[in-house]
């Protein structure tokens, strides 16, 4: 397997960079998986429309994560947005041509009370949703070397869930918007501020109908009393690419036991509480680093690895070694081998709140900020934009 960085044909190469004159019928602040999302339904409904970033293509947290539209993990209103989304991403994977595997998630069993969780969440949503599996259905599935269950004492499918590649997505999209005789981007603009019908950038002025600021955990640059007001701090995650052994070969993303103890469908379950204690008896030290240890599987084979959660308003730059450690020698448990090779390393910042999961804020008659305020900004994407251009997407508090 090659270790080189894979490559995706750089989206600035087929764009506008001046500001060219004109008004579109929206404006979008942001070339993220947000901003792009919005873009696609706003093209897809006839309207004109004008991206603006501040960088060359995409590199904020929508191409740095895992590529997991994680759907059933949700529960209530967030269920529902993500469920909306599903249909989103495959049309516009569709469109785009990007990579997106209705591969589901894989949650892995390793004690009786991970099981107790899945059987719990399989209960309330029912069969079709929540696959149970054997430990030695599960082993298979992650083609553990000796095809041994090990630890593992079951898992279950989550069949509803998508994958997607995250180093592709949002440049393919950003290929498509411009690909469309009514879409502009305009790369290397940053935004310096926001009124009614005008957006001020670095190279001048864009105007449109409708303005919507999808700028992720950089709102505090822009808007930052509404950030505070919102309680918005930036989340900072660990993150690498590994060879995978040879037999890991599941599009599934694989989620285990502190994946659970993060998501609402498996928090909100009556074993839950024990499960925190179990975790936290046998690997306080991943619960410290705010682990989530998942992995997922890139279309070239590598699986990216992660990850570790800091919050913070302005996040340190330093990583300690121990964290990695601790991730990968935790997935290579779970996959049943001795190490795994890194291949490459970074950092991820999302936008996260203990406010709530979602803020949505009208800024002025026709402004609309937009950020995803906990890790699910992939997952929602595509159901905030259709909420978004439906009228069905409420500002939040
Ligand atoms: C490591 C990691 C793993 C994750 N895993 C998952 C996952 O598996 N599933 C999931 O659902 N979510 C996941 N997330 C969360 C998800 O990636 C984010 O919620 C989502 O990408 C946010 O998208 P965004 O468009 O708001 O932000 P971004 O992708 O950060 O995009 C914001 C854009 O705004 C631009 N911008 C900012 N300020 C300005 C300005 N003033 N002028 C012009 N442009 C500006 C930036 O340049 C950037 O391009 C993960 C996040 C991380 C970091």
């Amino acid at each position: 397997m090659s270790s080189s960085t894979p490559t995706t044909a750089p989206a600035e190469s087929r764009t506008h960079t001046p500001a060219a004159p004109g008004r579109s019928d929206v404006v979008i602040v942001g070339a993220g998986i947000i901003g792009l999302a919005h873009a696609f339904e706003a093209l897809s409904k006839g309207l004109s429309v004008t991206v603006v970033d501040r960088d060359r293509r995409p590199v904020g947290a929508s191409v740095r994560n895992f590529g997991h539209c994680c759907i059933s993990a949700q529960d209530g209103e967030l269920l529902a947005l993500a469920q909306r989304s599903r249909p989103g991403w495959l049309r516009a994977a569709e469109a785009a041509g990007i990579w997106a595997a209705e591969a589901g998630t894989l949650v892995v069993a390793r004690s009786a009370t991970e099981a107790a969780v899945l059987e719990e969440l399989r209960a309330e949503r029912g069969g079709d949703a929540v696959e149970l599996r054997t430990a030695a259905q599960t082993a298979a599935l992650l083609g553990r070397a000796d095809g041994a269950a090990g630890d593992l004492v079951g898992g279950a499918l989550l069949p509803a869930d998508l994958r997607v590649n995250p180093r592709e997505a949002a440049p393919g999209l950003a290929r498509w918007v411009v690909e469309q005789p009514q879409g502009r981007i305009l790369w290397g603009t940053a935004v310096t501020g926001v009124e009614s019908g005008t957006v001020h950038t670095t190279r001048g002025q864009v105007h449109g109908d409708r303005i919507l600021i999808c700028v992720g955990h950089d709102l505090d640059y822009l808007f930052p009393d509404i950030a505070e007001d919102h309680g918005v701090q930036r989340c900072r995650l660990t993150m690498a690419r590994a060879e995978a052994p040879a037999g890991f070969r599941t599009d599934s993303a694989v989620l285990t036991a502190t994946s659970m103890l993060r998501y609402d469908a498996f928090t909100s379950r009556p074993s839950a509480a024990g499960l925190r204690e179990e975790v936290l008896g046998h690997s306080a030290e991943l619960l410290e680093i705010g682990a989530n240890v998942m992995f997922t599987r890139l279309p070239d084979g590598a699986v990216l690895v992660g990850d570790s959660h800091h919050y913070d308003a302005t996040t340190p730059p330093f990583i300690d070694e121990r964290t990695y450690e601790l991730l990968i020698g935790a997935v290579a448990e779970v996959l049943g081998v001795e190490r795994l090779r890194i291949l490459e390393r970074w950092q991820g910042v999302y936008a996260s709140s203990p406010r709530g999961p979602l803020l949505v804020r009208d800024l002025a008659p026709g402004v609309r900020a937009i950020s995803v305020t906990s890790g699910i900004g992939m997952t929602l994407s595509f159901g905030l934009a259709a909420a978004t251009f439906d009228g069905t997407l409420a500002p939040t508090a």
